[in-house]
């Protein structure tokens, strides 16, 4: 996979040679462990996983987790801690939490996992359960801040009505429970009541799928056309016209097409689905990843800035994906994925465009999740923070660096972090996930 294009980590750098190394540990000065990502062949955990708790998924949670090494009592390099949080009912029974990882937490290999499952507290059955599942929040977000050398700690609400095989659950653990979700820390993923059927074959379970990625041309999106064909989807790049030539490279890469088009053009949603229906009979997936940045103060903000940020981040996402509809283009049991920003979450200094446009994007995906469900569409946005790319090597020094290092990980992501959360939400098997806003942000302290 392409390595990002972003400025070049010096921090990171100077820690990796060995004078660097020994001066940082002297000062107490944060040490980024470097990340364990997916290669293909290689095991999914870095050791093996520790399943505990009394819930009703427990039982389902063992057979779904089989193929994983299963650790014993004393190991002391765990590739995961998966604990079934679902049988605390009462306030006193949160204690479980305790009980189980207080002795092992220690424990962890680097860049392991943890993963508490709860009831989605909405749906749960009385008050008291409302209270202890919705407390789990505060213990996994917390877990994540604790944990050292690149481990990450998620939680998963799975519906009450989600059949005991839990196959509706199985992409999402089988994403948090892998080096791909490497960059993903400290979230929240509610997983709906639907069965889900697995694919023929996990390492490519978009086999067959039509995608179409925008602003693919570069940056994060060229990575997240790569990884959808590397997942065996066929990949539609669009970019603006004068994108072209970095665009052609990016198709050709992937062994896909590529399609000059400015997502902001009256017509961009018809050029879009005629292409799609002339070639392709129609979209599997669309990835909604173009978009820009035009930094101003309010007080020294222009009306073009400001409409220009809206017309791309906000507008064509809107906009191609109801013209793709109407035109039949965007098939049945479809795949929408949106790009917001931790921006859109905790906002920022210069930035009430893109983030008045990364905070609607979040809205349209919580709008128009329950309306796309009647065709079996699932819409999900991922929220990015900082990921190495010429759009954050744009920004000045200081505040780039701040950006890197405030997080649990204490490091940028890099595009491909993005493209494996967006290839997660793209798989058939994600169809209980829908409306969900998950980030990619290494625990960012932004917006936290
Ligand atoms: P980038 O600037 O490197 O790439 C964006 C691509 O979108 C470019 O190829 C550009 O030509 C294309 N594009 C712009 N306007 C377009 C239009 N009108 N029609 C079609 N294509 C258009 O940016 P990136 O860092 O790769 O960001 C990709 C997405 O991720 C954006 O939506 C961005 O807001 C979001 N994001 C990035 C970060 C980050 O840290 N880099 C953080 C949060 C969110």
């Amino acid at each position: 996979m392409a390595a990002s294009k972003g400025a070049p980590d010096l921090y990171s750098q100077f820690l990796s040679s060995a004078p660097g190394a020994f001066i940082a540990k002297q000062a107490g000065l944060p040490q980024p462990e470097k990340l364990r990502r997916y290669k293909a062949g290689e095991p999914a955990l870095a050791g093996p996983v520790l399943i505990g708790g009394k819930g009703r998924l427990v039982e389902p949670l063992r057979n779904l987790l089989s193929d994983y090494p299963a650790a014993a009592p004393h190991d002391d390099r765990l590739g995961a801690l998966v604990f079934d949080a679902t049988g605390i009912g009462q306030v006193t029974e949160l204690v479980q939490l305790f009980e189980f990882f207080q002795p092992v937490i220690r424990n962890l290999a680097p860049s392991a996992r943890v993963v508490v499952l709860g009831t989605t507290p909405e749906e749960a059955a009385s008050v008291d359960e409302q209270i202890t599942q919705r407390a789990l929040e505060g213990f996994t977000r917390s877990v994540g801040k604790e944990v050292k050398r690149g481990a990450t700690a998620q939680l998963v609400y799975v519906s009450p009505n989600a059949s005991t095989g839990l196959s509706g659950v199985e992409s999402t653990l089988r994403f948090l429970l892998s080096a791909k979700s490497a960059f993903v820390d400290g979230q929240v993923i509610r997983v709906g009541a639907a069965d889900s059927v697995a694919p023929a074959s996990w390492d490519r379970p978009l086999e067959g799928k039509v995608a179409v990625v925008t602003g693919a041309a570069r940056g994060i999106g060229a990575t997240i056309a790569e990884v959808l064909a590397r997942d065996g989807a066929k990949v539609v790049c669009a970019d603006i016209p004068a994108a072209g030539e970095a665009l052609s490279e990016t198709a050709n890469k992937v062994g896909g097409t590529a399609l000059a088009l400015d997502v902001t053009a009256d017509d961009a949603g018809e050029k879009l689905a005629e292409h799609l229906l002339e070639r392709h009979g129609g979209a599997d997936i669309i990835v909604h990843n173009a978009g820009i940045t035009r930094d101003k103060t309010l007080a020294n903000m222009d009306d073009a800035r400001w409409n220009m940020v809206i017309a791309v981040n906000l507008l064509a996402p809107q906009r191609i994906t109801d013209t793709l509809l109407a035109k039949g283009a965007l098939k049945n049991g479809g795949r929408v994925v949106d790009v917001s920003s931790i921006a859109g979450i905790a906002g920022n200094r210069g930035q009430t465009n893109y983030g008045t446009s990364k905070a609607g994007v979040i809205g349209l995906v919580q709008a128009t999740a329950p309306v796309l469900a009647e065709k079996d569409i699932t819409i999900n946005a991922v929220a990015p923070g900082f990921i190495e790319t010429a759009m954050t090597a744009a920004i000045p020094f200081a505040t780039r660096e701040a950006g890197r290092r405030m997080s649990s990980l204490l490091q940028g992501g890099q595009t491909v972090d993005v493209a494996e959360l967006v290839a997660y939400f793209a798989s058939p098997a994600s169809n209980a996930v829908t409306g969900q806003v998950v980030r990619v942000c290494g625990q960012s302290l932004i917006g936290a």
